[in-house]
């Protein structure tokens, strides 16, 4: 799907099995950034790079233009297939330091955040051939057609970035939106929401084009974050009327705040306790919308 004159999206379908007979049908999305050479926004799970490759001679192009992988950050479903387009390319990979341990070391992120089917999900360790940080200008090649900024949108995970792209008013979010109604996964509650509010301040979005769900133009995009922030607070809202005694019955809890927010008994996983229990650490606060200085 052409986004704009420069930018194709590719949406990933998988299956995460998350026991031997069952298996989660689960989307996620990529972007290709076309200039002089190809730029590579996330990768999709181990084996999307045929589907990337693809897409990629299908619009007369070569696989092997592909300069620069960018990762929003280290999760199964963004860095699955990086092994194989760098072996495949000799390109480039760039993510924030703070995600750099998880895919540099991938047996270490699953260790640390296990996750169903890890190992059929990501194609192994990639190596960071440069840090990003905040406020960081991307020029992919020297046209500049390309130029994005770095913007660190925390909260997701520690590194999680988005990108901006002025010449095209495209706005890469990665995970940092949460999508109303679809399983949170967040590991610092008021990170996120300071991110998605960050993210709704700037101007000149003309589509927003997040992991989780379908690109979103024009006013739409705003509405997306309008809604993510309302989300995010009423799942601490539900985090707080359901927390109980300290400490929680931590699966009992999840079971229950689950419901609360209107999520089938299906999504009650460890990954969903988890995003709770970043509400529970931020317990003493009512609301989540208070500016705050970052
Ligand atoms: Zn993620």
């Amino acid at each position: 799907m052409q986004m704009a004159p420069s930018i194709h999206a590719l949406r990933h379908s998988f299956r995460v099995p998350i026991a031997p007979s069952i298996a989660l049908d689960r989307f996620v999305y990529s972007y290709l950034v076309y200039g002089e050479t190809i730029t590579l926004i996330d990768t999709g799970v181990a084996g999307c790079e045929a589907q990337i490759f693809d897409s990629i001679r299908s619009t007369g192009r070569n696989p092997s233009e592909i300069a620069l992988i960018i990762l929003t950050h280290s999760h199964p479903d963004h860095i699955g297939a990086s092994r194989a387009i760098q072996q495949a390319t000799k390109c480039s990979i760039a993510a924030h330091s703070l995600e750099r341990a998880w895919i540099e070391d991938v047996e270490l992120q699953n260790r640390e955040r296990p996750v169903p089917g890890f190992a059929t999900l990501v194609g192994g360790s990639v190596q960071l051939d440069h840090e990003l940080e905040d406020g960081e200008s991307i020029e992919p090649d020297e046209t500049r057609a390309g130029e994005m900024q770095v913007f660190h949108t925390p909260g997701h995970s520690p590194g999680s970035i988005s990108l901006f792209m002025h010449s095209e008013g495209a706005l890469f979010s990665g995970d940092a939106i949460p999508v109303t109604g679809d399983l949170p996964v967040y590991d610092d509650a008021l990170a996120s929401v300071q991110s998605v509010k960050r993210l709704r301040r700037l101007t000149g979005i003309r589509v927003l084009l997040s992991a989780w769900e379908e690109p979103r133009k024009g006013e739409e995009a705003y509405r997306r974050m309008d809604q993510a922030v309302e989300y995010l607070q009423m799942i601490h809202e539900a985090v707080l009327a359901n927390a109980g005694t300290d400490p929680p019955d931590l699966m009992e809890f999840t079971r229950k705040t689950a419901k609360a927010i209107g999520l089938p008994p299906q999504a009650v996983n460890p990954l969903l306790a988890r995003t709770f229990t970043a509400n529970l650490r931020v317990r003493d606060r009512k609301s989540l919308l208070a500016d705050f200085t970052r």
